[in-house]
């Protein structure tokens, strides 16, 4: 854990991402809420960035096919490397040539709390036991994604990309709809486009 990873894969003179140096104290004091977003990151390839907050960074898995609320349906997501706080309101484009080069979308931000196998309120030493074992469980709190959803390692990938599968369970949230269809960012409002286009703002 921590962002070393994430310094070396990326040039600060280039992008206009978060150095990561800023340590921001986080509003709450709550030992179980704990912050979480998702991104949309038109990169290469078209993916969907979950980041949750553990231990002072965001904890990071890049979900091809996006997040789903439906319980049928269960979506690869990769883990990444971790990344700073100050990660969770990035908006704007990360200019090519550099990594991750594309536009990003605060597609979904809010609240998280961890759960214990048996889906009762947890502490943030719940989350890293269960990062630990490759399954952890989580109630979303967004404008979004809402319910609980769980992380679980299956095989494949390599000790800096393990693969998860991410699984949302049966509850009065699930749903069968494509929530991928709300397309707008929960920050700005923006669509993809409109961030695309809007140079002044990528720089933050
Ligand atoms: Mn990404």
């Amino acid at each position: 854990m921590g962002l070393k990873s994430y310094k070396q894969k990326r040039s600060f003179k280039q992008t206009p991402e978060p150095t990561g140096k800023k340590k921001p104290h986080l509003e709450g004091g709550k030992e179980e809420a704990h912050l979480f977003v998702i991104q949309k990151h038109d990169a290469s390839h078209l993916h969907y960035d979950f980041r949750l907050e553990v231990e002072g960074v965001l904890k990071s898995w890049a979900i091809p096919k996006g997040p789903s609320m439906n319980p049928a349906e269960k979506h690869l997501a990769i883990m990444v490397e971790d990344h700073p706080l100050e990660y969770r309101d990035f908006e704007g484009t990360i200019p090519e040539g550099s990594y991750g080069a594309g536009t990003v979308m605060v597609w979904d931000q809010g609240i998280y709390y961890s759960l214990d196998d048996q889906y009762q309120l947890g502490t943030e030493k719940t989350i890293k036991e269960g990062l630990r074992k490759g399954k952890i469980h989580f109630a979303l709190a967004g404008k979004k994604l809402k319910g609980i959803f769980s992380l679980v390692k299956i095989k494949g990938g390599d000790e800096n990309k393990s693969h998860w599968l991410w699984i949302k369970k049966e509850d009065d949230f699930a749903s069968t709809q494509d929530v991928l269809k709300k397309d707008k960012s929960v920050l700005t409002q923006r669509t993809m486009n409109q961030i695309a286009m809007d140079k002044s703002l990528s720089k933050k």
